[in-house]
């Protein structure tokens, strides 16, 4: 099949090849007919897929040239980085023609956003907050708008913004509408999205729910703790030849700024690598993604919100350097390489607390993720005591989780501090009574100084679960 078989017209055609699309991928093959045909669509595709196209291009054909002042079309995403790349791919394929698009989104102030919208508009690409915050400035007619899209609406869920996308709902006519509904997963919620927002939806699928893309090599080392971890990170990221263009997801923003620093200062050098989460300024987050996208870096640091929708050409490698609570983020995190027909590997650490996920996670991915040895070379350390205290307390929650009946080794009500306490006092007792161990542990009789310093291990302890969440 060819772009020429679709009946898009001359301008478009023109800017498809520019943008070097030689032939529609499976979703473009089964969503342009319908949604040139005026059908309501539910289309369930990951990002790397050609998605964005499969519903850019027949809205722009239908759209076909500027006209009037008001919108005509909505596509609502997730995040400032997606609601730029629709746009941007807009801007691709739109350039032989006079539509006016342009993107709405927070975290920079919406007076040169509201001055594009008063020269007259076509195609509104928005977060759903900022569309909110716009429109209830009186700078958004709506009454001439005929396609709706949410995309990542799965996404969209997660982060909460169900709320204001039903206020939007409220006040754009419902007549005549076109609705088109992108997800890269299909839980039942998106499944009772989709009764409620579209009429007699045809559904598309590009890949079953939730499997991985087939162009990348899933591999998965065990690492008894996070200081390994960091060595391993570092040894994999020397290899600067092989590891060229390599994004590195963390859980939290803690971890990110920290393996940042670590990876900057001591493996990659500085000016080779960057990091993105919710705390970086949108300026910030907009160069780094360009510096990656363009090369100049090798190392991108990243969060899976900051991330979610990102398109990077040519990733390398995808290292997981935790894993992801929600697992579908693993689907979403590896999907990063691998793309357009290129070959990507995608690397995940794993430490015996995470085990337990990895098992949900192969589940959702119908395969198993080969394990790895680890590399001979690699300087594997002890696991401090609180780390190892840590991983346990998970792990016995994880078994309660499985099994409501068992009982786990750890008393549930008593909190960390006491337990990590309790545990050296009962060591000492062991010590002090010769290998004995008496059945309740009578810590609040320790000494001064050993308790400070009990106190201060946990203390530890507790800050390192925190940054761990
Ligand atoms: P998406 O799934 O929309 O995020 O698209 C992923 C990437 O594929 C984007 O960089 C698009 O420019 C690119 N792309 C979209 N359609 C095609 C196509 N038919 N052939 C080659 N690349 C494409």
């Amino acid at each position: 099949m060819t772009f020429e078989d679709f009946e898009l017209n001359r301008q478009l055609l023109n800017a498809i090849e520019e943008a070097g699309y030689q032939s529609p991928t499976p979703i473009q093959e089964q969503a342009i007919p319908l949604v040139l045909g005026g059908h309501d669509v539910l289309g369930i595709a990951q990002t790397g897929t050609g998605k964005t196209a499969a519903y850019v291009l027949p809205i722009l054909m239908k759209v076909k040239y500027a006209q009037g002042t008001d919108m005509r079309v909505l596509i609502l995403a997730p995040t400032r980085e997606l609601v730029m790349q629709i746009d941007e791919a807009i801007k691709q394929l739109a350039k032989y023609t006079d539509v006016r698009h342009v993107a709405l989104y927070g975290g920079l102030g919406p007076k040169t956003q509201i001055e594009t919208l008063q020269k007259g508009i076509d195609i509104i690409v928005a977060t759903p907050g900022r569309f909110m915050d716009i429109y209830l400035k009186g700078e958004i007619g709506v009454k001439e708008l005929k396609t709706l899209v949410l995309d990542e609406a799965d996404k969209m869920m997660d982060m909460g913004f169900m709320p204001q996308i039903r206020k939007i709902l409220e006040v754009i006519p419902s007549k005549k509408r076109q609705n088109l509904l992108f997800s890269a997963t299909f839980p039942p919620r998106v499944e009772n999205l989709s009764h409620e927002f579209l009429e007699f939806p045809h559904k598309v699928e590009v890949s079953p729910q939730a499997t991985t893309a087939s162009m990348v090599t899933q591999k998965l080392y065990q690492v008894p703790n996070f200081m390994t971890k960091i060595n391993l990170l570092g040894m994999l990221m020397r290899d600067h030849e092989t590891f060229k263009r390599t994004i590195i997801f963390c859980r939290s923003k803690e971890y990110a700024d920290n393996i940042f620093k670590f990876l900057g200062r001591k493996v990659v050098g500085e000016n080779k690598i960057r990091v993105i989460h919710a705390n970086k300024g949108q300026n910030t987050r907009i160069n780094s993604m360009e510096d990656f996208k363009e090369g100049n870096i090798q190392v991108l640091v990243a969060t899976d919100v900051a991330a979610r929708g990102i398109d990077i050409q040519m990733v390398s490698h995808v290292v997981n350097f935790d894993v992801p609570l929600i697992y579908e983020d693993y689907v979403h995190r590896i999907g990063r390489t691998g793309r357009a027909n290129q070959t990507g590997e995608a690397i995940t650490f794993m430490t015996e607390a995470e085990e337990y996920h990895i098992g949900k996670i192969e589940k959702l991915i119908k395969m198993s993720i080969p394990r790895e040895p680890l590399p001979a070379e690699l300087d594997v350390l002890d696991t401090p005591f609180v780390e190892k205290q840590i991983m346990l307390r998970e792990i016995d929650e994880q078994r309660k989780r499985e099994d409501p009946t068992f009982k786990g080794a750890f008393h549930e009500k008593k909190d960390f501090k006491v337990k990590a306490k309790e545990k050296e006092v009962k060591n000492k007792k062991q010590i002090i009574a010769g290998g004995k161990e008496s059945r309740k542990g009578n810590f609040g009789k320790s000494s001064s100084s050993s308790g400070e310093r009990k106190n201060r291990g946990a203390k530890k302890g507790g800050n390192s679960r925190k940054g761990r969440q």
